[in-house]
């Protein structure tokens, strides 16, 4: 029966079929079962199209399929739009809808949905993804489009049974195939790739059926919950898998479901069955294991095929494998699978094949399912570690990363789903079971500390793993999920959990160990950093601040308490494993503590969000003592590096230095290790914290008050950059208050202020250079209005700005002048700087405003900042300012500082001030009276008794016994006995200070506070001395002890500083001494802007408000007369430093003045060059057109710097660029720019382009006419002609090819290049390629000008006949060579090279000389209709008067004469005799084969006068230039008149041919009347009008020809001409050009200067065009002639008359399209459009800005003889020079010739700034005066010289 089905039609078949199944009998069912055993046989392939259309057919049950799926998705009642789509997808986000940050949209509905003013941006998505649309879990409805509102829905109804009935049978066969298929199709991979392509292969033939799936999920809901319930049904699955339904291929279903057993256990999987083995095996192990770091190494239960891949490459860390504790987790997470449902099954084959798309994208479509998306999720997290052990081993881990996340995302994103699985499937543990076993596979021994003894392993990183990220996914989740408030709280309660995650973290604690290189430089500088900081950032950070923003209250205190305890056992496990005691190990360096960055992050959160109290969550003094030491070593580094005493260990370790403060990261290292070290200074002993401090920065040694000391740790090169950065150092922990207090907005504005005052910022740098503070995942949101309040708060927009040259600015933020003022912050701007000469940058601006504002104009010292308060817990903090430890260095420092001693540095004691100042600022609460009382006498031993800074300040110290070398001065002085009166006491050192030895004293408290530690203290000293490397000064041999008499206070010694720091005695006097309303004057912020004496002054100020005995010793102090002060010509050290540092300033300062210089000249170069409207200047430099009043032209030469003319034997040329260019093809007619269209219904024609009107033109002349006169009746070059600019220098040509042969030998990389001829001229840098011969003057041939009343029109024709008929018989020889000629001939070849050989042969003969001819006399018609668009298109209204720059039109047109000359035309066919004379009808002489000549009224003016000039004999007489025009211009009249008689309609010209009749008596010749009659009359004569009065003709004149506008279109008829011409005879004869203001007058103008129109006689605005004639013959008998011309030739092409007759020489000036203003519309239309020649949509699709035509960059696809479509493009539309824009990038490149460049953008977004490549996707607008910047620079063809950066294409774009 079912035989007989299957050779049934399909349709009828399964029509029947579905009646019967709807029969209650079950016959059917049965018969369609075996109907489907047959088409779903495994012998049959899948491949084959039968099986597809059987199962179509069957589902639809007699249907049409299409007819079907319409049927169904009219019941679809989805509410989820859901639409899946693949990497590089256009999507959009919208974080004003968005309540996942995850959230993202299809274009389609997001244009449907409301989000105008909302914080959107279009993104291309990177792993895939799907619509959220209609999801109220992941987004607000308000944001839903209109189809997926939930009440769009509710009227749909629910799907018939009926029409669902097929489906229901057919589908889980339909599955069940595609399993077998699965099963069958795979072999294990062997890395080899044959088996590959199987895998392949078996994908390829199953894509019909899942297509076919595809299209199901597609139809809505009712096919999806069909699907969902075949795919997660037990019962189904155990029906047809367990091979039980058909007996006959019982044998087929075991081997079946063989394969699929062995292929989980090939994957190192066993179902449950295998379980209990396991288990024992498992204990077996675990027993066996020796326990590290609360885990547990041992080979355990690593399955077999790991194992072995591990065995083949035996790295370090494999014996150090450490694997968790099995005590505490469930083994069946990581090697257990079974399955019970189909879709488990394809899941696990999904996997095995690793992602395949297609099976991904059906997967991720049937989400809208609500069921079938938690059976998913489920299934998903059941695979998980199956998941993940597959893409660690996978070879594309890359696609497969993306394709797990696409998946991923979609599951873990919902927060109920996410909760639910956490619940049912332990989804925590999973994740950090695998996150453990997969770090656990790159571990190694750690070498921090002690090598031998170190018990803690860390990653490698320069495992594959972490090397490529390949955790991410796993990691992308894992931070996923803990953005679930409901997750988190599960994850922070669970102890077993947070244990492992610490164990996790430890992982990375000390990594990427830097040891520095004392001897030689690294051979190899590794690159892993970057993989160590990504890791700790993505994996221990993260997830760390997703843990954080769950513990915001006070409820949540339980949270903190707890991480807070895991972390330090995990820290103290740390110090425990790597041996650590007191010491850090010397010159070892990692910049890894996530314990550290975890413990003080949770701490700042419970001081400042919990109200925790501190004491309460930090562990005891020795614990504090040990964290602080990494942090602090750190620092240190930091120092170091900067100071370069790490340079042999490569750049890459600035790299960490940097990236370890850089604004991504600062956050979650530099921060929280500042945090933890203000910690430990607020707990710790101060005199402890400050000493380690200064030793672990290796300056102990320095702090003396010797003046010579020696120092075991330190060369003295970095001695004091080593200070600097110490006490740096101290004030940043004193004053940041990131962590103590400060609120987010605080510290948002810090941030800002910090980040401006560096530099002006766009935008988007500023957006990234700020940390999201100090929580990347919560707090501020980029874009969002908080960030754009604070902004306008503290900054101004500069708006993008066009600087000349060319180069385009973006908008800036600059900072507003009160921040200046006020809040700039130089200890913000130095924590956050990654280039330390951005501090420098910071400086000089903040100068810059104090000296234009006038508030102080020395050079400033950084100012100093009061601080916000500091929160009550941290209170501790200040005790460092007022320890006698940090006193004795200060006081050390100062006195040093007074002393000149070597190393002290301005920088040095602007620190110790501030510290100072600090210490002022935040005095102990006890009150300062208090300590005052001890006073004098009480200081009797040695150096501070107290700690009060107040206090201190003003004690004196008498004696100081220092340990000196033996060598130092001090040692030799005697004892100042002499002077004391009680030198025994002296000696008893009773005012005399201890040595004092910072280490010793370090050593000393450290041992107290582990004293008091009874228990753990004697432990800790056996072991302690034993690494420590540093020895105590004392115990150098070659030092001896001595006393030096000092008697000094740091107040005495501020005083001294000040006259120092002024260069004057007694510079300072107490204010208040002199005024008795004293404190009232202490406004501070006035005293905030200043130098180094206002510093020392406000800090006498505060200390004297401080305490009354300070104020009284400074007026004691000031009153002493003339203070021990070093005289001047000590030239001291530190004077020396000053001094040094002003001559530096200076220098800088010169230097930047000579570069300003010398950018501006740069700068006025390009400005001329750039022929923009500037007329001063340059006429001195103006050489070709200037009217030379010297008998001789005199050249310099850029290259010898000789002067002198040009001549025969050594010529000297111009540096000209030769440029084949189209732009005056693309001129239109109309004067509305083209737009660029952006809809199918939109396009674009070439039509009426210039280029193309010319082409039609000469192909229709060709026709009819003979082909050299065909070539002499028109111009051609409006496409590829040759362009010629010179920069205007000169040179000699034998300097310049001497020239060429050193940069040909010079083989530094040149962006031209030299093959090519190309060259920079050596004076301006203007690129260029060839020279331009100079024609030697001869000036006694330079006619005088003569009247021309004085010869008669008539004679003078003659004249011009005479010299023409010279010319053909004695043409100017070339074989007379001379060095001139042949340059000249040279440069011709360098301009017919320019082009393309298409653009030069027109004629039906390629290479015949009348194509040569024709070149020649058009690229003279180029370069003056060039010049005149550069005008502006007219020459009145500033386009005369604007000067030509540099113009080489007049060499120009000396070289074509030339070469013109040599071309003899035949006398007979010389046009200039049918212009002047009556001639006998020539056409009977002609022979009939051959086409006759071009008749006059079809010729091109223009061009004829191009022919008649440079034909005659060199030094052209002005009055025969005349005459020529005079006699052209009488036919171009003609030609007007008949164009214009054409345009009349039959009546109009009727009426105007009788009208004229009627005038014709008086002075026929000149009235426009009688010509226009008498030329209707004679071109009646033929069937002319007849073609004419066509409708497309005579609608063109739709009103009434009156007079006026007759004689209005006339003159516009004969502008052009008139202004080419004007434009040659300047430039032959230069004479200045008239100028005029308004159009109207510009005709009368251009006509009296060409000698048409005595200029005398009438005013130029009532000039009439026919007065302007002047007929050598009577005007009618000529007219007549001409018009036979055509008449005769009419009869061949009376079609064509009327368009050859008809000519129309205006153009509008040459513009781009026309594009819309939001970027948007261009990207929507253009990013999926296909290009029409490879049919396919573009990877980069670019767009011709010229004439809109789009093409595939770089694309293979459309890649013609190795040529890509862009370049050939450039070629064809731009004769080589392209303008595309790239519509993926919004970005313009430049194509000119062989070369190209980025140009920019002419779309910024609102802040004014380019998105290059849309990264931030923000909507961007047009910038027009950009556009036109870019429109300009093709109009005057100065791309070369504008734009700097230029790469060669290889024509591969
Ligand atoms: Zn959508
Ligand atoms: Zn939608
Ligand atoms: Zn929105
Ligand atoms: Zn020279
Ligand atoms: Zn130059
Ligand atoms: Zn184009
Ligand atoms: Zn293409
Ligand atoms: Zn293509």
């Amino acid at each position: 029966m079912a035989v007989s089905l299957l050779r049934r039609d399909k349709r009828s078949a399964a029509a029947s079929l579905k009646a019967e199944c709807s029969r209650p009998d079950g016959r059917g069912v049965q018969l369609l079962n075996d109907l489907l055993d047959s088409v779903l046989s495994p012998e049959r392939a899948l491949a084959e199209a039968e099986v597809i259309e059987w199962c179509k057919c069957l589902i639809a049950g007699g249907e049409s399929f299409d007819d079907f799926c319409k049927m169904v998705c009219a019941y679809d009642n989805a509410t989820l739009c859901g639409l899946v789509w693949t990497a590089n997808f256009v999507a959009y986000r919208c974080r004003t809808c968005g309540i996942s940050p995850c959230m993202s949209l299809c274009a389609e509905c997001f244009n449907a949905g409301e989000h105008t003013g909302h914080d959107f941006n279009m993104f291309r998505s990177q792993a895939g993804g799907a619509c959220d649309c209609g999801d109220s879990s992941v987004m607000r409805d308000s944001g839903f489009c209109k189809r997926h509102r939930s009440t769009a829905s509710l009227n749909i109804p629910s799907v018939p049974n009926e029409l669902m009935m097929m489906s229901e049978h057919i589908l889980p066969r339909v599955i069940l195939r595609l399993v077998q298929h699965l099963r069958d199709g795979y072999s294990e991979p062997v890395s080899d790739p044959a088996t590959e392509r199987d895998l392949q292969k078996t994908l390829q033939q199953m894509d019909p059926l899942i297509s076919l799936l595809e299209d199901l999920t597609k139809m809505g809901g009712a096919t999806r919950s069909i699907l969902t319930r075949v795919l997660a049904n037990h019962q189904i699955y155990k029906d047809l898998c367990s091979g039980d339904l058909c007996t006959g291929e019982k044998t087929y279903a075991k081997k079946n479901y063989e394969k699929y057993l062995a292929a989980l256990k090939g994957s190192g999987l066993v179902t449950s069955k295998e379980r209990s083995v396991t288990s024992v095996l498992d204990q077996m192990a675990g027993a066996s294991n020796v326990t590290i770091l609360g885990a547990t190494a041992g080979t355990g239960q690593m399955d077999s095929s790991d194992e072995e891949e591990q065995d083949g490459n035996q790295r370090v860390g494999k014996r150090k494998r450490v694997e968790l504790c099995n005590s505490t987790k469930d083994p069946s997470i990581m090697d257990i699978l079974k399955h019970k449902c189909f879709l488990e099954e394809i899941l696990f084959w999904t996997v095995k094949y690793e992602f395949p798309q297609k099976m991904v994208t059906f997967l991720l479509n049937m989400l809208p399912d609500q069921d079938y998306k938690i059976a998913f999720t489920k299934t998903f997290v059941q695979h998980y570690a199956f998941i993940m052990k597959t893409l660690i081993k996978s070879h594309e881990s890359d696609t497969m990363s993306n394709r797990i996340v696409h998946i991923s995302v979609q599951l873990f994103s919902n927060e109920e789903l996410a909760r639910q699985v956490t619940e049912e499937c332990q989804l925590l543990e999973i994740m950090v079971t695998v996150l453990l076993y997969m770090m656990e596979s790159c571990l190694i021994k750690s070498e921090l500390q002690d090598e031998e003894n170190n018990f803690h392993v860390v990653v490698n990183c320069g495992e594959p793993l972490l090397k490529n990220n390949t955790y991410w996914p796993l990691v992308s989740d894992f931070i996923n999920i803990l953005s679930h408030q409901s997750v988190a709280k599960r994850f922070l309660e669970d102890q077993g959990l947070l244990q492992m995650w610490m164990n996790f973290v430890s992982f990375f604690q000390g990594m990427n160990l830097n040891k520095r290189e004392l001897n030689e430089h690294v051979e190899f500088e590794s690159q892993t950093y970057y993989a160590a900081f990504a890791a700790e950032l993505e994996a221990c950070a993260q997830p760390m601040w997703g843990l954080l923003t769950h513990c915001k209250i006070r409820e949540t205190q339980g949270y903190t308490r707890t991480v807070v305890r895991y972390c330090l056992d995990a820290l103290q496990d740390w110090f425990d494993a790597i041996n650590f005691v007191d010491e850090p190990a010397p010159n070892q360096v990692t910049f890894h503590l996530p314990l550290h960055r975890y413990y003080a992050m949770f701490l700042s959160k419970a001081i400042r969000c919990q109200q925790l109290d501190l004491d309460s969550l930090l562990p005891d003094q020795e614990m504090l003592m040990k964290m602080m030491v990494h942090p602090l070593q750190i620092q240190a580094s930091l120092s170091e590096i900067h100071s370069n005493m790490w340079v042999r260990n490569g750049l890459q370790i600035k790299g960490q230095a940097m990236t370890y403060v850089q604004s991504h990261f600062c956050n979650s290292m530099i921060d929280p290790d500042i945090f933890l070290l203000q910690v430990c200074a607020s707990r710790l002993d101060p005199d402890y914290f400050v000493s380690s401090v200064f030793e672990r920065f290796k300056v102990v040694d320095l702090l003396t008050m010797a003046s010579q000391h020696q120092n075991a740790a330190l060369d003295t090169e970095h001695e004091r950059s080593m200070l600097e950065g110490a006490l740096t150092f101290l004030v940043i922990l004193l004053s940041l208050r990131i962590h103590l207090g400060m609120t987010d907005d605080e510290i948002l504005r810090a941030e800002m202020v910090a980040q401006l005052c560096m530099s002006d910022r766009t935008h988007s740098t500023l957006l990234d250079l700020i940390p999201e503070n100090p929580n990347p995942k919560s707090g501020i949101i980029p874009g969002s209005y908080y960030f754009e309040n604070m902004l306008s708060a503290v900054a101004d927009f500069k708006a993008p700005v066009f600087e000349p040259g060319g180069s385009m600015q973006q908008g800036m933020y600059t900072p507003k002048a009160d921040v200046w003022n006020q809040e700039f912050d130089p200890i913000m701007v130095i924590l956050r700087t990654v280039y330390r000469r951005d501090v420098q940058s910071a400086m000089d601006r903040y100068m810059g405003f104090l000296k234009q504002t006038g508030k102080f104009c020395g050079n400033p010292w950084p100012p100093y900042r009061e601080r916000a308060p500091l929160n009550p817990s941290y209170k501790g903090l200040m005790r460092i300012l007022h320890c006698k430890t940090l006193h004795i260095v200060l006081f050390t420092l100062l006195y040093k500082m007074s002393m000149d001693h070597q190393n002290m540095s301005e920088h040095i004691l602007c620190m110790v001030l501030y510290l100072i100042e600090l210490g002022l600022d935040n005095l102990p609460e006890e009150t300062v009276e208090e300590e005052e009382m001890f006073g004098e006498e009480r200081c009797s031993d040695s150096w501070f008794h107290g700690t009060n800074i107040a206090t201190n300040l003003n004690h004196v110290i008498n004696y100081v016994r220092v340990r000196v070398p033996e060598t130092a001065p001090e040692v030799t002085r005697e004892p100042p006995a002499s002077t004391s009166s009680d030198t025994s006491s002296f000696v008893q050192s009773s005012n005399t200070a201890q040595v004092f030895s910072l280490v010793a004293e370090r050593r000393r408290k450290f041992q107290e506070i582990i004293n008091r530690n009874s228990d753990n203290a004697i432990q800790n000293a056996d072991v302690r001395p034993k690494t420590s490397k540093w020895t105590a000064p004392s115990s150098t041999p070659q030092l001896t002890t001595a006393i030096l008499e000092v008697r000094e206070s740091m107040l005495s010694l501020l005083i001294k500083l000040h006259y120092k720091l002024s260069g004057k005695q007694n510079s300072y006097y107490p204010f208040w001494l002199e005024d008795s309303e004293s404190t009232s004057r202490l406004d501070p912020m006035q005293q905030s802007h200043g130098d180094g004496t206002t510093a020392v002054e406000r800090i006498l100020i505060k200390t004297a408000a401080r305490s009354r005995q300070n104020k009284c010793s400074i007026e004691e102090i000031c009153r002493k007369v003339a203070p021990p002060v070093p005289p001047k010509k000590n030239s001291s050290a530190d004077k020396k430093a000053l001094d040094k540092e002003e001559r530096r300033q200076k220098a800088r300062e010169r230097q930047q003045k000579l570069l300003a210089e010398f950018a501006s000249r740069q700068k006025s170069f390009m400005e001329t060059a750039m022929d923009l409207e500037s007329p001063d200047s340059d006429v001195a430099m103006d050489i070709g057109s200037s009217e030379q009043q010297d008998s001789e032209t005199v050249y310099d030469c850029v290259i010898c710097g000789q002067s002198g003319p040009s001549t025969e034997e050594r010529p000297t040329g111009l540096v000209v660029l030769l440029q084949a260019s189209s732009v005056l093809g693309h001129r239109r007619r109309s004067t509305e720019p083209k737009k660029l269209p952006t809809s199918d219904e939109e396009q674009i024609y070439p039509e009426d382009t210039c280029g193309t009107a010319h082409d039609v033109r000469i192909t229709d002349l060709q026709q009819y006419f003979k082909d050299s006169s065909c070539l002499q009746s028109v111009s051609i070059g409006w496409e590829g002609g040759v362009y010629v600019q010179t920069c205007g220098h000169t040179l000699h040509i034998d300097c310049h090819k001497s020239y060429m042969e050193s940069l040909r030998n010079d083989q530094v990389l040149q962006s031209f290049s030299v093959d090519k001829g190309e060259f920079t001229c050596p004076l301006c840098r203007q690129f260029a390629n060839s020279v331009l011969p100079c024609y030697p003057e001869k000036s006694e041939e330079k006619s005088i000008w003569s009247p021309y009343i004085s010869k008669t029109l008539q004679a003078l024709i003659e004249e011009v006949e005479e010299q023409q008929e010279q010319l053909g018989m004695f043409p100017v020889s070339i074989s007379s060579v001379t060095n001139l000629s042949k340059e000249m001939e040279s440069v011709m070849k360098d301009i017919k090279n320019t082009t393309q050989k298409k653009y030069i042969d027109y004629g039906k003969t390629p290479g015949s000389p009348d194509n040569d001819f024709l070149f020649m006399y058009s690229v003279a018609r180029l370069n003056l209709e060039l010049e005149l668009v550069h005008r502006g298109g007219n020459l009145c209204l500033g386009g005369a008067s604007a000067t030509t720059k540099r113009s080489c039109l007049n060499q120009l047109l000396h070289v074509l004469a030339m070469h013109m000359r040599l071309f003899r035309i035949d006398s007979a066919y010389n046009p200039w005799t049918r212009l002047t004379r009556l001639t006998q009808v020539i056409d009977s002489g002609i022979c009939d084969d051959e086409k006759p000549e071009v008749p006059l009224l079809y010729r091109d003016i223009s061009s004829l006068l191009l022919i008649l000039v440079l034909t005659m004999p060199q030094e052209l007489h002005k009055e025969h230039f005349t005459c020529i025009v005079k006699v052209l211009y009488n036919l171009l009249y003609t030609q007007a008149i008949a164009t214009l008689s054409v345009r009349f309609s039959e009546e109009e010209r009727t009426a105007w041919k009788n009208s004229g009749k009627l005038k014709i008596m008086c002075n026929s010749d000149k009235s426009w009347e009688v010509l226009l009659s008498h030329i209707i009359g004679e071109l009646s004569k033929g069937k002319l009008y007849c073609a004419s009065d066509t409708d497309q003709v005579s609608m063109l004149s739709t009103s009434v020809w009156s007079p006026q506008s007759i004689e209005y279109s006339i003159q516009q008829f004969c502008l052009p001409f008139l202004r080419t011409t004007s434009l040659l005879q300047h430039h032959l004869f230069g004479d200045d050009l008239p100028n005029c203001q308004r159009t109207e007058e510009e005709f009368g103008m251009l006509a009296s200067y060409l000698g048409l129109l005595l200029s005398s006689l009438q005013s130029s605005d009532e000039a009439n065009s026919s007065s302007c004639l002047e007929w050598p013959v009577a005007a009618l008998d000529i007219i007549s002639q001409w018009c036979s011309e055509v008449m005769t030739s009419a009869e061949s092409h009376s079609e064509q008359v009327m368009n050859l007759l008809v000519q129309d020489p205006q153009w509008s000036l040459p513009c781009l399209l026309q594009l819309p203003e939001n970027y948007n519309t261009i990207f929507q239309y253009y990013h999926r459009k296909a290009c029409v020649h490879c049919s396919k949509v573009p990877k980069d699709p670019a767009l011709c800005l010229v004439c809109g035509t789009f093409v595939c960059l770089k694309g293979q696809c459309c890649k013609q003889q190795s040529y890509c479509e862009c370049v050939l493009h450039s070629q064809n539309c731009g004769a080589g020079t392209g303008i595309f824009l790239l519509i993926n990038a919004s970005v313009i490149i430049v194509i000119r010739g062989h070369r190209f460049c980025l140009w920019g953008s002419v779309y910024l977004d609102t802040h004014g700034e380019e998105d290059r490549d849309l990264r931030r996707g923000k909507p961007l607008y047009l910038c027009s005066e950009r556009y036109k910047v870019l429109e300009q620079q093709w109009v005057t063809h100065t791309f070369d010289h504008i734009n700097k950066r230029w790469g060669a294409h290889y024509n591969g774009l």
